[in-house]
């Protein structure tokens, strides 16, 4: 091993080298030629891996060229522009290289001593983060390895604030996001503290079935504890109304979560803007940088507006975690969250934002929801297409309606195969949901590779596809 690790630093260079021209021949390579998804079994993908433990090293360059040969061909191609697929996720080269840097420095952001500038900035990045959508200054937050983790802590948050008790019960609607229900799970309460409150034609939680809700299960006894609304549900993009459900959370003192981990990054944006008011609502908000900042996979963030609180909850210090008394007037990044070793993500923010400023980020974003609006017109302007939603963000769901099939199953199938068909030309990838039980074509536009071309591209893909069943 030392051997391997002691290798000359030219050798080193050369390796590191090697992979940095690839990355930037992957990441600025044209879209649109091949399969984002491969087209092989997924089990002779796995078979391309079956080998004993390698006892003997080999050489980096020789490991390398497996890695293009092997593990990139097969790979999905997310980066590609041509990617309409769940929320896309896609990356700069900015937060790529913030990447090897993170790695190289190796910073433990769990105590401020693991790492004061990763420490510092990470404070920063969360600051700039609620000024970019007028979150309350007074408020703060941290860094999670993803929305999921930051709705658990936002609903631990809510539970802790109502104190535990088998008589609570919490609100979500029918297009709440899954990863709230396995919050629900993993906090140990019982499908029956769930309830779920229905959503309007717009597929926004409807406040008044809120309200009564609430109102029922104080007079069982029960102890409401916590709404959780949706900016930019996962299903059509539908933003629940913040300021009525807030009233009626205000009211009966219930806790505000906020999954705001796909849409609330379009608050950012002009035409998102008046989502800001709601926004400010939220006694905890999760967003998304990975779906919508152009930074890698395992950047989110839980915002609160009671700091104060989300210390005292995080809080916990055994002897080996103490520091001395001039170091523990900062605060540590550990009282903010469930994560302990934590890598330094904030770099790939920090980097990103610095570099491109956010007056570009917030015109890329709108130029999405944009682009949403056009597609939308096109669909709505299509004698055999119908959107399924109304596009309150960056997500289209519509269905293809040609006349002459009646039942509504045969036209789900219908749909199903021209997903299947779009996904098999080159460079296209779409998903699938279904909304009021009727499946739906699905499209998000949150890439940053993403041209008013490639929206082009994929809609004449769906009309010629058509033609084909
Ligand atoms: C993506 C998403 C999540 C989950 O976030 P991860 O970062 O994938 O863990 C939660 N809620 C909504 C609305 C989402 O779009």
């Amino acid at each position: 091993m030392d051997a391997r690790d002691a290798l000359s630093a030219e050798a080193l260079r050369r390796f590191a080298h090697d992979a940095v021209d690839w990355m930037v021949d992957y990441m600025t390579e044209p879209g649109g030629d091949g399969p984002i998804l491969s087209p092989k079994l997924t089990k002779d993908v796995f078979d391309l891996f079956r080998e004993e433990l390698p006892n003997e090293g080999s050489e980096p360059g020789a490991v390398f060229e497996e890695f293009r040969e092997k593990i990139v061909p097969d790979a999905t191609h997310l980066q590609s522009p041509g990617n309409f697929a769940y929320i896309p996720n896609s990356t700069g080269v900015i937060g790529v290289v913030a990447d090897i840097l993170t790695a190289t420095m190796n910073q433990n952001v769990s105590l401020v001593r693991g790492g004061p500038t990763a420490a510092a900035v990470e404070s920063q990045v969360v600051g700039w983060l609620q000024s970019l959508l007028e979150y309350p200054e007074s408020g703060g937050g941290v860094l999670t390895s993803g929305g999921s983790l930051a709705n658990l802590m936002g609903l631990a948050l809510a539970v802790h604030r109502a104190g535990a008790g088998d008589d609570l019960t919490f609100y979500f609607s029918d297009e709440t996001h899954s990863s709230m229900d396995r919050a629900l799970r993993f906090l140990g309460l019982p499908p029956e503290a769930l309830r779920r409150i229905p959503t309007d034609v717009q597929f926004r939680m409807s406040p008044e079935a809120l309200e009564q809700a609430v109102k029922d299960d104080r007079a069982r006894g029960k102890r409401p504890a916590a709404v959780v609304a949706t900016v930019g549900t996962i299903g059509s993009g539908a933003v629940d109304q913040l300021e009525a459900l807030s009233a009626v959370c205000e009211w009966h003192s219930l806790w505000l979560h906020v999954d705001g981990a796909y849409g609330a990054l379009s608050a950012a944006a002009e035409s998102g803007a008046w989502m800001r008011p709601g926004l400010a609502l939220a006694d905890s908000l999760s967003i998304d940088p990975h779906k919508w900042l152009f930074v890698p996979v395992g950047t989110s963030c839980l915002l609160v507006r009671d700091v104060d609180f989300m210390r005292r909850f995080f809080t916990v210090v055994p002897e080996y975690l103490k520091v001395s008394a001039s170091e523990g007037e900062i605060r540590q990044p550990m009282e903010h969250t469930m994560e302990l070793s934590r890598r330094f993500r904030a770099l790939r923010l920090w980097m990103s934002l610095k570099i491109y400023g956010a007056r570009a980020v917030r015109a890329k974003i709108e130029d999405h929801l944009q682009w949403t609006q056009l597609l939308a017109s096109w669909v709505e302007a299509a004698p055999d297409f119908e959107l399924s939603a109304p596009v309150m963000t960056s997500t289209v769901c519509f269905r293809y309606v040609p006349t002459g099939v009646e039942s509504e199953e045969a036209l789900d199938r219908l749909n199903e195969e021209l997903m299947e068909r779009v996904n098999r030309e080159p460079g296209l990838f779409v998903s699938r949901n279904r909304l009021r039980g009727r499946f739906t074509q699905r499209v998000c536009i949150t890439h940053l590779r993403t041209t008013e071309e490639d929206i082009r591209r994929l809609w004449e893909a769906f009309q010629k596809m058509a033609t084909t069943l």
